[in-house]
């Protein structure tokens, strides 16, 4: 069998840590108990569980635990926050902006809420994919109600300024949500200092499992009204119904915890890492860099490579590296990435894409491997290129 290759795709997903998975087992078998079982031990004991987990959760974004919501992930947290907030203050407004470069899991609801008659701003970015704050101020209007803006882009990995949107915001008296699912545990995030009043979290960006995210809800000055997207025992203050699962929760904190100690010492490796792979494959000559040069997750790497097709470049990377295109798909059927076209970026550019996303377990050999794989492959795919054009 053929090694695996090296998987450089942090963003769509990570491996879990073998220490949450260790925080994790006990809940699956010893303490299987329903939380919300308050006669006997074993309700307790997995009340216990995502008590301390809620806690841990509240204190790595300077929350209270009661502000805490835990979902299947950030694309329910997502919906509960745009849809939710839609619902619960219609009377007041009925308009929301939010930005062109945004997860679908943002962008799809809005467009849902536009079909029922809302009115969505969906405010350009600059060519480093940073939104113009002058830009936004001249959108708000007096029914605006939400402001959406993700902390870190999943694709380009630029930091937007939050804590600047979000005192624009409240100064306006305008609630204020960011998808922070690729920022959590790789910046800092403080609700009171950045003034967020809605925040989406997920576990598996960050070696934490997969289906388990949170909506961080404000309570205090101002408290949020938020209407739920799923009903049921009224879990959760009634923001979220359904049986917690507290494996995943117990994980999800693990692996927050981990991430926000290793924090300092990680940017600084994950960025040196990205800075070698960047000086290594700039001998290719005309590839482009996507996204801030700065501005950006640490272990974020996106480039657009000229002269080569999207697709036999995808397909001659794969047997080496595992990345992907900065669009899902480098089929010419579907469109190219919203994301890099909102740059500016042509669609064959956007097609040439590669998006890098370097992680916890990644080392600079691997770095090496990739470098010197990725220009072979895009040196032969231009020799072709230039023999057929
Ligand atoms: C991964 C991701 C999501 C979706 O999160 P899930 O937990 O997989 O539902 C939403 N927004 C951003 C920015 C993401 O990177």
């Amino acid at each position: 069998m053929s090694p695996r290759p090296i998987y450089l795709d942090n963003h769509a997903t990570t491996p879990l840590d073998e220490s949450v998975l260790a925080a994790m087992l006990p809940y699956f078998t010893e303490h299987f108990g329903n939380p919300a079982s308050n006669s006997h031990v074993y309700g307790w004991e997995a009340e216990s569980a995502v008590k301390q987990a809620r806690q841990i959760l509240a204190d790595a974004i300077n929350a209270t635990p009661e502000e805490i919501v835990f979902t299947s992930g950030a694309t329910e947290a997502n919906n509960l926050a745009v849809k939710g907030i839609a619902e619960a203050y219609f009377q007041k407004g009925r308009h929301l902006i939010t930005v062109q470069t945004e997860h679908n899991a943002v962008l799809d609801p809005c467009q849902y809420l536009e079909s029922l008659g809302f009115e969505v701003t969906y405010l350009p970015v600059q060519k480093d994919g940073l939104i113009d704050l002058t830009e936004l101020e001249k959108a708000f209007r007096p029914d605006t109600i939400l402001v959406s803006v993700m902390a870190a882009n999943n694709e380009i990995g630029v930091l937007q300024p939050i804590a600047e949107i979000g005192a624009m915001c409240r100064d306006r008296q305008i609630l204020f949500h960011t998808d922070a699912a690729q920022a959590i545990g790789k910046v800092p995030l403080d609700v009171e200092a950045m003034k967020i009043d809605l925040m989406s979290l997920t576990a598996h960006k960050i070696y934490g499992p997969k289906g388990i995210g949170a909506l961080y809800v404000r309570r205090r000055n101002p408290r949020v009204k938020l209407a739920p997207q799923q009903h049921g025992g009224g879990h959760e203050r009634g923001m979220r119904s359904g049986t917690l699962y507290v494996p995943q929760i117990a994980g999800f904190a693990k692996a927050v915890e981990l991430a926000i100690a290793e924090m300092p010492s990680e940017t600084e490796r994950l960025t040196a890492l990205r800075q070698r792979l960047w000086e290594n494959l700039t001998p290719l000559g005309v590839i482009f860099l996507n996204g801030h040069p700065t501005k950006r997750l640490p272990g974020n790497l996106n480039i657009s490579v000229e002269g080569v097709d999207g697709s036999a470049l995808s397909l001659g990377l794969q047997p080496i590296v595992a990345v992907s295109s900065g669009s899902a798909c480098t089929s010419a059927k579907t469109a190219p990435s919203h994301v890099l076209t909102a740059l500016g970026r042509s669609p064959e550019l956007a097609y040439a894409s590669i998006r890098f996303g370097i992680g916890r377990f990644n080392t600079a050999d691997d770095i090496d491997k990739v470098v010197n794989h990725a220009i072979a492959t895009i040196r032969s795919l231009r020799k072709q290129a230039s023999l057929v054009g």
